[in-house]
């Protein structure tokens, strides 16, 4: 509950401004009820109006992206790009093309970004883009036309030191190639503008896997500093089969876990045996294929219509990797009788405010995103070091750097949590430790009158 006045004014406001918004006020509201006893120690801040500013975004760009189908028809998607906060850094943040995409979901995501990025130490600010452009079922040729133009528009707002965007939920390998092609086309320059980038052409060895290691990075050091535990001999249940998803199961399958489960939106695959990963690479990286026919080659394998169902195989670790709200209170409890110790996610914002009272509640290791999967920007971050450099780190320097990250990202947000006096609640530490360091630069940056 947000019981500072301060913070309740602000937040009060701001729901009023966007009542249609539901999914960027649940990130709000998580926020400003963790950061209140910095705010009581810190007048500064309200003295400077920071919380009010840094809820707004600096600028959100709104566009049309035409396109010509494969039939000849012309198709019309609306575009995005929210420049939340440049405070620290360059925006950055990544594209997101779904249906589901709205202001309200971009903006959520760009405001978790800044404390996310503010977490990984390195000088990135906060945004997040896209399109309600589904890639799927289109054709190679019809996703690089909507690209092509979607890069249009967007190439007028980023650029290497203003605005770095990459990829995010529908927006991977392909998506990047075919917008860095278009921004190359028009700007005629070679820079760092967006990452994720193909290895022959500047991107960085590790970014593909970094946010599913990062996720496990973390998970393992949390296990060992808070449990003395790790994942060695652990059943794992991970939601999603997409980049975030396959490079978790990896990770968690090499430090000694079982992954037994993984899912898509239609619905998720259960293997007792363990997955195997090879397979899924193979389904989803290269033939875009669905997760159900994993269990119709896998006899031991069931597959099970809906997402929910997931959460109620028994397991000791769950990874949410899929997409927000993904879990809600019912299924925290179903994770909670099924054994489940701890949840760390990598996903954004993948449970509800209910599921994470049950979670506090229950006694479960919890690790929220902005902490968790910040591994995917970090290296992003790393990317960005590399071209500015004109050099390529080899793979074991990167991932190296990777896991100094991470286990500083956790030891940061453990000690913000016992500085807040809530030792151990990850939540509150990460954003805590993300908030400070911003909030501290806008007050010396002063306000723009
Ligand atoms: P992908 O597009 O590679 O994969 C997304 C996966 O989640 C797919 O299996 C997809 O299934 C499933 N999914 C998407 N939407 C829904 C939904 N509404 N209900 C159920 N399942 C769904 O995306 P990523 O793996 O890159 O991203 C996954 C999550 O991780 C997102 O929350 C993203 O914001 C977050 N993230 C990603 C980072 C990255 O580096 N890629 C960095 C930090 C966070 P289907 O194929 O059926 O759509």
């Amino acid at each position: 509950m947000i019981t500072n006045e301060y913070l309740k004014g602000v937040y009060e406001g701001l729901a009023a401004r966007n009542a249609a918004e539901p999914e960027f006020l649940q990130a709000v509201r998580e926020v400003l009820e963790s950061i209140q006893p910095l705010v009581e120690r810190h007048p500064e801040y309200e003295k400077n109006g920071v919380v009010e500013r840094i809820v707004e975004p600096e600028r959100m760009i709104f566009f049309r992206v035409p396109w010509v189908d494969d039939n000849g028809k012309v198709q019309v998607n609306r575009g995005y790009r929210v420049q939340f906060n440049s405070a620290i850094g360059p925006y950055k943040g990544g594209l997101r093309f779904h249906p589901t995409v709205n202001a309200s979901v971009l903006k959520f995501l760009g405001f978790e970004q800044i404390f996310k990025n503010s977490l990984t130490g390195l000088p990135m600010g906060g945004g997040k883009g896209g399109a309600d452009f589904d890639p799927k079922g289109k054709s190679d040729m019809e996703v690089m036309r909507f690209c092509q133009s979607f890069m249009t528009e967007l190439s007028k707002h980023i650029g290497q030191f203003t605005d770095v965007p990459a990829g995010d939920i529908g927006v991977g390998a392909r998506e990047i190639g075919y917008m860095y092609g278009q921004y190359k086309r028009l700007r005629n320059e070679f820079t760092g503008v967006l990452t994720g980038k193909g290895l022959k052409w500047g991107g960085s060895l590790v970014r593909t896997e970094a946010t599913g290691y990062g996720l496990c990075y973390f998970t393992e050091e949390a296990l060992n500093c808070m449990k003395n535990d790790s994942f060695k001999g652990k059943t794992v249940v991970i939601s999603g089969s997409g980049n975030v998803a396959i490079y978790a199961t990896e990770k968690a399958t090499q430090l000694g876990g079982k992954v037994v489960a993984l899912s898509d939106s239609n619905g998720y695959v259960y293997d007792p045996n363990g997955i195997d990963l090879p397979y899924v690479k193979d389904l989803k990286e290269v033939r875009r294929g669905r997760i159900k026919e994993y269990a119709e080659t896998h006899p031991g394998a069931t597959y099970h219509e809906g997402c929910k169902g997931i959460w109620t195989i028994p397991c000791d670790i769950a990874l949410p990797c899929a997409t927000q709200n993904e879990i809600d209170e019912e299924s925290a409890k179903a994770l909670v009788a099924g054994g489940c110790k701890v949840v760390c996610e990598g996903a954004n914002m993948p449970s509800t405010p209910e599921a994470i009272e049950v979670y506090l509640a229950n006694g479960i290791l919890y690790g929220p995103a902005k902490a968790t999967n910040a591994g995917g920007v970090a290296t992003s971050g790393l990317e960005m070091s590399q071209n500015s450099e004109r050099l390529s780190w080899t793979f074991e320097e990167v991932d190296q750097k990777l896991q100094t990250i991470m286990k500083n990202i956790f030891h940061n947000t453990y000690d913000a949590s016992v500085e807040a006096g809530q030792e151990g609640n990850l939540m509150v530490g990460a954003n805590c430790a993300g908030f400070l360091k911003v909030a501290d630069t806008m007050v010396a940056q002063g306000i723009a009158y």
